[in-house]
């Protein structure tokens, strides 16, 4: 990493250096790939840091130190998995204990908390914590975490972080953001008063849609500890080779972002002037209730974007769903092309149908994960499936 200096280093720079240095044994500038699964001690407990590959990987260490100074946090700890991250915080609970969560989240986040979780003693209301009353209702004598996710997904509504970390630490309950959608370049939930930033790795930190992996970052030591311990005890760790496609894909986060955010924008400008799309669903647009929040704990409002058309047949979603060419009808978001995804019966096919509808995710939603192509080609796609309707 380039000596310190006295300002802090920008994102750009975090991205490309930090956790790394040149290989101290061959001089190489690019993190190795450790693909070992042990270490040589030089007496027995004696060794250079790492023991065994469960606990330690070098490779795993430099993507853990630089998404950890991207989020402006002391400590990251990488998992094989979005999921396996929020898994080893949610175990951190106690029968009995209560989780409040968004009801407009990752629908794998509502299966883990419920259908897995649910069986072990722990509680949790999702309700919609656009509106900071509802959380303030849903906390209980018993709630220990409540989990944010902003912007929402899909309805891509805006949470205000700074409110409600205030709000949960009066009641010494533990706030974790799942800051996927934003990522560290436009939104750090640490500084506006989060305790644990959550991400999937796999969609926009990677980025390239060819690797699965799971970080919680945080400042506060004993998170960091008890997390490591389960690292440890309970082994959802990230491989070598993943660490290093992850890492990878980092370097290009701040000019990915960039991108994304003008390409969304552009795609934005596009469907509101439709006749056929009736709503748009994006934290940027000025009417959105979110707006002004998103203004001002996010630097630009992401890649997402949601919407109905005004024909609300099913049929007609699912002709846009599998008529475009350059978005692909895949699961997942993030990458640097373009994906559609019908969250109704794909990522949020866990979450049952009446608690979707009350939660305002309609069954004729279509969500845009919009890359980094030519945003002119991206709208063409669009603008060929929209006027065949
Ligand atoms: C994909 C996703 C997850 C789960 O991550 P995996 O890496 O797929 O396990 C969690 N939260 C959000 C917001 C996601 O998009």
């Amino acid at each position: 990493m380039p000596s310190e200096t006295e300002k802090p280093l920008g994102p750009g720079t975090l991205a490309v250096h930090a956790g790394q240095s040149p290989d101290p044994t061959t001089g190489a500038v690019m993190t190795p790939i450790y693909q070992t699964s042990t270490y040589v001690q030089t007496a027995p407990g004696v060794h250079s840091g790492n023991e065994y590959a469960r606990v330690t990987n070098p490779t795993r260490t430099a993507l853990e130190g630089n998404i950890a100074a991207l989020e402006g946090a002391a400590h990251g700890i990488c998992f094989a998995s979005g999921v396996a991250a929020t898994d080893a915080i949610v175990k951190c609970l106690r029968p009995g204990d209560h989780v409040v969560a968004s009801n407009d989240l990752y629908g794998g986040t509502y299966r883990l908390i419920r259908e897995v979780f649910g069986p072990f003693g722990i509680q949790s209301s999702f309700v919609d914590m656009s509106d900071p009353e509802n959380v303030e209702q849903a906390i209980t004598q018993a709630t220990k975490l409540l989990w944010i996710e902003t912007p929402t997904n899909p309805l891509l509504r805006v949470v205000d972080i700074v409110r409600l970390s205030e709000m949960a630490h009066v009641h010494d309950i533990t706030v974790a953001v799942d800051n996927t959608f934003a990522t560290p370049i436009l939104q750090q939930p640490l500084a506006l008063g989060a305790d644990l930033v959550v991400h999937s790795t796999t969609k926009y930190i990677g980025g390239h849609s060819d690797v699965i992996g799971g970080v919680v970052c945080t400042s506060d030591e004993e998170w960091d500890e008890k997390l490591r311990f389960l690292v440890k005890s309970a082994g959802a760790v990230p491989g070598p080779m993943d660490c290093f496609l992850t890492l990878r894909g980092i370097k290009t986060l701040h000019l990915r972002m960039q991108r994304h955010c003008e390409n969304a924008r552009e795609v934005v400008a596009y469907l509101e002037d439709n006749p056929r799309v009736a709503c748009v669903y994006y934290p940027g647009l000025e009417r959105s209730a979110g707006y002004d929040i998103a203004r001002r704990q996010m630097s630009d409002f992401g890649g997402m974007v949601s919407f109905l058309l005004t024909d609300d047949r099913i049929e007609s979603a699912m002709k846009v769903l599998s008529g475009t060419k350059l978005f692909l009808l895949a699961e997942s978001l993030g990458g640097v092309e373009s994906l559609i995804n019908h969250p109704a019966s794909m990522t949020h096919a866990s979450i049952p149908r009446d608690e979707r509808i009350a939660a305002g995710l309609e069954d004729g939603l279509i969500r845009l994960s919009v890359g980094v192509e030519d945003a002119e080609d991206l709208i063409a796609d669009l603008d060929r499936i929209l006027s065949s309707l």
